[in-house]
């Protein structure tokens, strides 16, 4: 799995790339296998064995990962940073090579000019770049620069471009399902207090969700006075659709949270916890908040720690057993708005419910929006 030098423009990219190769992947969603680049330091009296066991890696692919930065006969020196890969799950963003980790921050600072919105295109099968220019009346040049590409870049089918409109910019549309749908003019969440990005290349939503994750992620930030910030993971891909290896994250109502951790650890990577890993008040503060904005539809997160939470929530008398019951699937059976699905054990999902003004968007047979 060797990406392009070409295309190793992020680790955030790189994750998107991979992503589509992950094997098959079951039901509503999962926390992506890609593999992505860390940063590793070589020890005193190391040698590449040592770094591979250390790492969990195999020599073979540190030779492969590291050309040029390994000598012959397989030298290294103390101090030198070699490239190792590991699954996105697993992976520390403080160790994401410099360059990637620019990339990626790049491509959230980038703010359109004044008077103008970025918009994104798809690219379909058969397109050249100037059929794409044509279709949307923008000239080569400016399409090649909005997405820094030369007349010899390559694209491909399923590719997303930047395009710069002029005026106001419309409201994000959520057109389908979110697991058969896509997204227009769908907005970045951005930076803000109280959370963090872990996919900033993939965290497009409409506004609605976006002012909801925002407002929650603030609340729970002032009702905890010095707590470590809120995980957020995948939303959508800046214009939507097919978002491998999620079945859904298609039409920008889907968020994947990381859990907040107990003793006020940072979450960094949504790697799988045991429920005493949980900060259950911080995370039911939040998820409480999502929920009753009346607008979530769905949320899914691990068995055992909906029996964890429901326990904790017991013990502070904090909601009434009617509402516990309507709330969690392990109490209340397949009618209750959180369920279990694997995998949800590194973060929870929650989605969210089309906007009224909305007429495309279509909610999923199952779901419905949780009236508090
Ligand atoms: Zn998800």
């Amino acid at each position: 799995m060797r990406a392009p030098r070409s295309a190793r423009i992020g680790v955030f990219a790189l994750v998107l790339l991979l992503a589509s190769s992950a094997p098959g992947v079951r039901a509503d969603d999962a926390a992506p296998r890609a593999l992505v680049s860390q940063e590793v330091k070589v020890r005193r009296g190391d040698t590449l064995g040592a770094i591979a066991q250390r790492t969990g890696v195999k020599v073979t692919d540190l030779r492969r990962w590291n050309r040029g930065r390994i000598g012959k006969g397989d030298v290294i020196r103390a101090g030198d940073t070699l490239i190792v890969k590991v699954p996105a799950d697993q992976a520390n963003p403080d160790k994401v090579p410099a360059r990637e980790r620019a990339a990626a921050d790049k491509a959230v600072a980038d703010k359109p000019p004044a008077g103008t919105w970025e918009d994104h295109v798809r690219v379909r099968r058969g397109e050249t770049l100037s059929k794409i220019a044509a279709k949307n009346e923008v000239a080569l040049e400016e399409l090649m620069r909005w997405n820094g590409l030369s007349p010899r870049s390559k694209i491909k089918a399923g590719q997303t471009l930047k395009v710069l409109r002029p005026g106001p910019r419309p409201p994000a549309r959520s057109p389908g399902r979110p697991t058969a749908g896509t997204l227009e003019h769908g907005v970045h969440l951005g930076h803000g207090p109280g959370y963090r990005l872990r996919f900033p290349k993939n965290a497009y939503g409409v506004e609605s969700v976006n002012k909801t994750l925002r407002a929650c992620a603030r609340r729970v930030k002032d009702a905890f006075p010095g707590t470590h910030d809120i995980l957020i993971g995948d939303l959508s891909r800046p214009g939507g659709g097919r978002f491998p290896p999620h079945e859904s994250h298609q039409s920008g109502r889907d968020a994947d949270v990381g859990y907040y951790l107990a003793s006020n650890e940072q979450n960094r990577t949504m790697h799988r916890v045991k429920p005493h890993e949980v900060d259950l008040a911080k995370t039911w503060a939040l998820l409480r908040c999502h929920i009753t904005s009346d607008k979530v539809v769905r949320v899914y997160m691990d068995r055992k720690i909906q029996i964890a939470m429901i326990d904790w929530l017991r013990k502070k008398k904090a909601v009434d057993d009617g509402r516990i019951q309507r709330l969690f699937e392990v109490e209340g059976g397949d009618e209750a708005l959180i369920r279990h699905a694997k995998d949800h054990d590194t973060h929870f999902h929650v989605r969210f419910a089309c906007d009224t003004q909305d007429a495309a968007c279509e909610e999923e047979s199952s779901d419905a929006p949780f009236a508090w």
